[in-house]
């Protein structure tokens, strides 16, 4: 049986017209900073997807940097603030935990949901802080209340940073009428190639190369810019931006899986049910099993999950975001997330539903020949 890929969330399977104008400039030569021809149309190809990018998010096309994917835009973001306070959330992705390693931790509920009113009460006691909290989280899809953090950040001339890779081309996003600051995008989330990425600034915000050498991306970001690849981010960009009604659909899917899910068995539990959530994310545990165990007889039977937090290594590893909402150590240990997208078909739920209903059949045959 062919795999059914349910891990967008780890990546996105490449749209094909995005492999198609990747390899299209790839056969082509031209280094943006050249002045000749073949530098110059090198440079309009990575200012068209600077537009693509930029439109994507309701931000202005002059203020997207182009990295090397979302953690090293989460990293330039949290330098440039360095000499600031900084307050980030619990639940955030590794790239920022790393890159702030001083930095005093917001709290989150049990939905996983940012307490605004600690928030405010750190900014109260605080010099003017950079703020760092994501839009919608890689295990769970909780999607946070950004405006409202944007007021509370600004109220106290604080800097608003958002991890927006998760949320970009999967829900409506406007940066600036949203209040954020810092945007960090990944290409490879929704559909464009792995190694590429953007870090958005406001009008006004300064944010200082951290990568040593020429004056590229306004001096904001050195090294050649990896043009094939911001090619790919940009049409990418500009596919998911004009199916983005389509891209909630999905929902209806997300529907079928979880009720699909609940049928099968009394005891899982889906994390974060009843909150906002990105249209195509569900973590969800049953406590029956470890998280190693129901990978692998997934994997056997050609599902491609993940566990709630084997994002970054493959390794399976507790998930310090399940922590972070107060869940036990035993539900989180069992925690599997299904992440869907473009190219999912309903098809895929059903297989999915039917393997895992398989699943849960033969542990009930063992535990009852067990207990006979
Ligand atoms: N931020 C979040 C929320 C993510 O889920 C990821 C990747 O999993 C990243 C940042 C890192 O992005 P990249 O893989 O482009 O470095």
């Amino acid at each position: 049986m062919a795999a059914v890929y349910l891990d967008y969330n780890a990546t996105a399977p490449v749209r094909p017209q995005v492999i198609e104008a990747v390899a299209r400039t790839m056969s082509t030569v031209g280094n943006p900073s050249s002045i000749h021809g073949p530098g110059r149309k090198a440079k309009n190809l990575v200012e068209k997807a600077r537009e693509q990018v930029a439109a994507l998010v309701g931000a202005r096309a002059r203020d997207v940097i182009f990295t090397s994917g979302g953690t090293e835009a989460n990293n330039q973001a949290l330098a440039s603030a360095a000499h600031r306070p900084t307050f980030i959330s619990p639940i955030e992705h590794d790239s920022v935990l790393g890159a702030a390693p001083t930095a005093a931790t917001l709290r989150v509920d049990s939905d996983g949901l940012l307490d605004l009113d600690y928030l405010e009460t750190c900014l109260k006691n605080s010099e003017p802080a950079l703020v760092s909290v994501m839009a919608a989280n890689n295990e769970t899809g909780v999607v946070q209340p950004l405006s409202q953090i944007a007021d509370l950040v600004h109220e106290h001339s604080g800097l608003f940073h958002c991890d927006g890779v998760q949320a970009a081309g999967k829900m409506p996003f406007n940066k600036q009428d949203w209040g954020v600051d810092l945007l960090s995008l990944s290409s490879h989330k929704f559909g464009g190639p792995q190694g590429v990425g953007a870090l958005i600034l406001g009008p006004g915000t300064e944010c200082p190369s951290l990568l040593k050498g020429g004056g590229q991306e306004r001096s904001r970001r050195a090294g050649t810019e990896n043009v094939a690849g911001i090619v790919g981010f940009g049409l990418a960009a500009e596919i998911a931006l004009n199916e983005l009604s389509e891209f909630q659909k999905l929902e209806t899917f997300k529907d079928k899986l979880e009720q699909g899910l609940k049928n099968l068995s009394n005891s899982l539990l889906i994390f974060s049910e009843h909150a906002p959530r990105t249209v195509n994310t569900t973590c969800f545990s049953w406590p029956v099993m470890a998280a190693e165990k129901l990978l692998i007889q997934l994997d056997l039977a050609s599902m491609a999950v993940s566990s709630g937090s084997a994002c970054s290594s493959g390794k399976v590893k507790s998930s310090h975001v399940l922590s972070a909402m107060g869940v036990g150590a035993d539900l989180a240990g069992s925690a599997i997330r299904i992440s869907i997208g473009w190219d999912t078909k309903p098809e895929d739920i059903d297989q999915f539903l039917e393997a895992f209903g398989k699943i849960v059949d033969r542990n009930n045959r063992k535990v009852s020949s067990e207990t006979n």
